[in-house]
């Protein structure tokens, strides 16, 4: 076998090897991109710094209390540090205010 055919060889080989791993990792990456949150800039969610009502951010289940967890706002009885402050919300872009408000509200 000459050099030029071992080393065709051992191209195809690594070739056929990183096809097999990289097909192998496609339904890991799609998992991935189903598991990854997708949220939305504040203009599509018509985000607004105040309450509508009743309804706000801080009363959201998607609501993230800096330092906490969603799902625990004023209404999760974990009223604590970080609940009057601004926070990050699950589907929504950037910072969100407690008392903000977006059409994507849900309540805890
Ligand atoms: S979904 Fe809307 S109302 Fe709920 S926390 Fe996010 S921005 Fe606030």
């Amino acid at each position: 076998m000459s050099t030029s055919s071992r080393l065709s060889r051992r191209a195809w080989l690594k070739a056929v090897i990183m096809t097999a791993s990289g097909a192998a990792a496609l339904p890991l990456l799609g998992r991935a991109a189903k598991a990854a949150p997708v949220k939305v800039s504040k203009a599509i969610a018509h985000y607004q710094d105040h309450p509508n009502g009743r309804k706000m951010c801080g009363m959201c289940r998607y609501f993230i209390p800096t330092g906490g967890t969603a799902g625990h706002g004023m209404m999760g009885g974990a009223m604590g540090p970080g609940m009057m402050q601004e926070g990050h919300c699950q589907v929504v872009l950037g910072r969100v205010s407690p008392r903000g408000y977006c059409v994507l509200f849900q309540h805890t």
